[in-house]
């Protein structure tokens, strides 16, 4: 929403475009509620976006509902929770930490996946930076995100009769996008420079409103640049290596400028991931210019910056040759000088092929402290950089680790909330970090349980079932792939999700090593089973596009008798559905390299155990008795043979576990045993793998003694 007031609101109701335009709303019931009411139709049309509803509700429709007293009530309660949610008075920040306040934090991704309406991520990266702020936002942490406006973010994906993958990219209509352009402390729309070769680029800022959280967004597409740098922002990890290291100096050099724009002072830099590395270039020259010499503004900068790594593979980590690096950063120096071969060196790093410069490894000789993303991604990470520390034992090697987790008020499905509030106590999101809480989840009795995931089932099929329908009216897809689509799923049927990234090393066929043993299976009579896929594959992956035909081809086969679904266009809206509909969450990627993993911690928090292979986050989450290890015994570089173990690991567990348990019934049809494995995967998964325990671990760890040590200085500097 680009602010131009055309939106006529009633008097009654002249806050409502503020409400529609933070996103905060998103995570609140009782703001949701507002929009919902106001008009479900659109509600649903617009796949929950409150201003682009705004912009189409016919006027009537407003005056009635200012005239309508249920409602009005419901929108006073909506501004007046929003209005205290800013405030920012009585946080567990502003409790717990009463010497830092004033400080800040800028944390910055390349990537935030913070609600469809805004669709600038591509996967687990940006759902991971989404949820940290938004918990920041609910615990009052002072956070300042730092990204990209990519108006062709995300790719919508169409699934052709032969089962390849196709983009269409849709221009974001940014009147229907909840941003407003960001002011600097006079009162202008904040525009900043950065250098790029020999040139200067003009880059605008835009903010987004998390209650007390906000983001910036860059954006290169001014009237001012040439068209080839207007279109550097258009899309996320777009292009070529060249354009890649463009857009890392935009997000690292022109971020810390915006910031300086606008106002902001931070205490601490976080680098969610390698690609803004660049940030440090551009603070040593501010240090230096403040009279610093090169090697006490890399100490200042150790004070205060932290890293968080995501990538347990060599090849993943962002890497380019130095004449690139050098023909990009040609107008970057400035100050630098004679320094500049030792701001290389931070870089240098050799992964096999040739040193070259490193983001990852700029970022983690720069960062005080870096962090992978679970227990185990932290012994390969001090495993897989052993060369930047060849002195060095593993256990000593300045890599650490806090495990992801999920923003709890933002996946967990409507009916859970109320029935936890029902027997957890009104006030369960308050505590919701507090392990004894959740103790709370085996007092609930078992058929009020099963009701609710009876019902949340339902809603997934009848989201598929309408997705296939407009495929269907629509597009006029063939009947085959209104079948592929989910036509044929039973509603009460034992439902497996699997919606991820498609890769390889995700393994998302290797539920089909065995296909007729599959088959049994999922026909077994009275004892249905069914699989749902989602999920995309990278544009320019080819492999990962063939893993997904060979999934829609499995979707079409008769053998599968309509019980494999291929739900298209994976985002964050589809996201919510699976991981609150299914009722079991199946992850088989290749150990050890799905670094943590978050999809199967929204299910378990929903009631859907995880059924996965011992990687990531499950390797410590895993208890026995909360879901299922599937673990073929064999490990190594035969990946046929390791592949076949897994999968044999996986039939015997559906076979002899997850389907009986599921389809064992008492007299009045509940599952017993089945829900006792529900309550166990929320009780265990709930507190544990939650974004508040995470950012608070962040803050614990790292952001409160970075600040506290910055304080100091400040003091002993007076
Ligand atoms: C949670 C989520 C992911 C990340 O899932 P993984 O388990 O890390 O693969 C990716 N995309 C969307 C849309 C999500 O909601």
């Amino acid at each position: 929403m680009t602010g131009d007031g055309l939106l006529a609101l009633p008097e009654r109701l002249h806050r409502l475009e503020e409400l529609a335009v933070d996103l905060w709303w998103s995570w609140h019931p009782e703001a949701r509620a507002v929009f919902r009411r106001l008009d479900y139709t659109l509600w649903r049309a617009t796949a929950h976006n409150p201003v682009r509803m705004l912009r189409l509700i016919p006027p009537d429709k407003l005056q009635e509902a200012a005239q309508e007293r249920a409602f009005v009530e419901i929108y006073d309660r909506a501004i007046a929770a929003l209005d205290d949610a800013r405030a920012a008075r009585n946080t567990w920040w502003s409790r717990t930490f009463p010497p830092l306040s004033g400080q800040s934090i800028a944390y910055f991704s390349a990537e935030f996946a913070l609600h469809q309406s805004l669709p600038i991520y591509a996967g687990g990266l940006g759902v991971l930076a989404g949820d940290h702020c938004k918990e920041a936002s609910d615990l009052g942490v002072p956070l300042i995100g730092i990204g990209f406006m990519y108006p062709q973010g995300y790719f919508h994906q169409h699934v052709s009769a032969e089962g390849w993958q196709e983009e269409s990219y849709e221009r974001l209509d940014w009147n229907d996008a909840p941003i407003e352009p960001a002011l600097t402390p006079d009162g202008k729309p904040c525009v900043t420079a950065v250098p790029l070769g020999d040139r200067s680029v003009l880059l605008a800022v835009w903010r987004v409103r998390l209650g007390r959280a906000k983001i910036y967004l860059l954006d290169t597409d001014l009237e001012e640049n040439a068209p080839w740098d207007r279109e550097l922002s258009a899309r996320l990890y777009g292009g070529d290596r060249e354009t890649r290291i463009q857009q890392e100096i935009v997000l690292g050099i022109g971020g810390v400028r915006a910031l300086k724009a606008l106002g902001s002072d931070p205490g601490v830099f976080h680098l969610n991931e390698g690609h803004a590395g660049f940030v440090v270039l551009q603070r040593i020259r501010d240090l230096i210019e403040h009279g610093s010499s090169f090697d006490e503004a890399l100490e200042e900068i150790r004070h205060s910056t932290l890293f968080t790594t995501h990538t347990p593979v060599p090849a993943g980590h962002d890497a380019f040759p130095f004449h690139l690096v050098e023909k990009h950063l040609a107008g970057a120096w400035g100050t630098l000088g004679s320094n500049r071969d030792r701001f290389l060196a931070l870089g240098a790093y050799d992964n096999g092929s040739g040193s070259q410069f490193n983001m990852t490894a700029l970022a983690i000789r720069s960062a005080g402290v870096t962090n992978a993303v679970s227990r185990l991604h932290g012994q390969v990470t001090r495993a897989m950089f052993e060369p930047m520390w060849p002195d060095l034992p593993e256990d000593e090697r300045p890599v650490t680790s806090i495990t992801n987790g999920v923003h709890v008020p933002t996946w967990i499905a409507g009916e859970l909330v109320e029935l936890f509030a029902k027997y957890l106590g009104a006030d369960w999101l308050e505590r919701h970090d507090d392990p004894a809480l959740w103790e709370g989840v085996l007092a609930i009795p078992d058929a009020e349980l099963w009701a609710v995931r009876q019902s949340l089932r339902r809603h997934l099929f009848t989201f598929v079932r309408e997705r296939a329908r407009q495929r269907w009216t629509e597009e006029h897809v063939g009947i085959p792939r209104v079948v592929a689509a989910g036509t044929l799923l039973e509603p009460d049927a034992l439902t497996i999700g699997f919606a991820r990234r498609f890769t390889g090393y995700k393994r998302p066929e290797l539920v089909f090593t065995d296909g007729e043993r599959l088959a049994r299976i999922l026909n077994a009579a009275g004892r249905p089973v069914q699989i749902v896929f989602a999920g995309k594959s990278h544009p320019a992956d080819d492999i990962g596009k063939h893993h997904l035909q060979r999934v829609y081809k499995r979707a079409l086969d008769p053998l599968f008798a309509g019980r494999v679904a291929f739900v298209d266009d994976y985002d964050l809206h589809v996201a919510h559905f699976l991981v609150q509909g299914c009722d079991v969450w199946l992850n088989n990627p290749r150990k050890p390299l799905e670094a943590s993993g978050t999809s199967g911690m929204k299910a378990a928090l929903n009631g859907v155990p995880h059924l996965s292979i011992g990687d990531g986050w499950w390797a410590e989450g895993f208890d026995g008795s909360n879901g299922w290890m599937i673990d073929g015994g064999k490990s190594g570089e035969n990946f046929d043979e390791v592949d076949r173990a897994d999968a044999n690991a996986l039939y015997r567990l559906l076979e002899e576990d997850v389907v009986p348990a599921f389809y064992d019934r008492d007299a009045s049809s509940v599952p017993r045993r089945w829900i006792a494995l529900v309550k166990e995967a929320i009780r265990t998964v709930a507190p544990r793998f939650s974004a508040r325990r995470m950012v608070k671990e962040y803050v614990d760890r790292m952001y409160a003694p970075a600040l506290a040590g910055r304080s100091r200085q400040l003091t002993i500097d007076k």
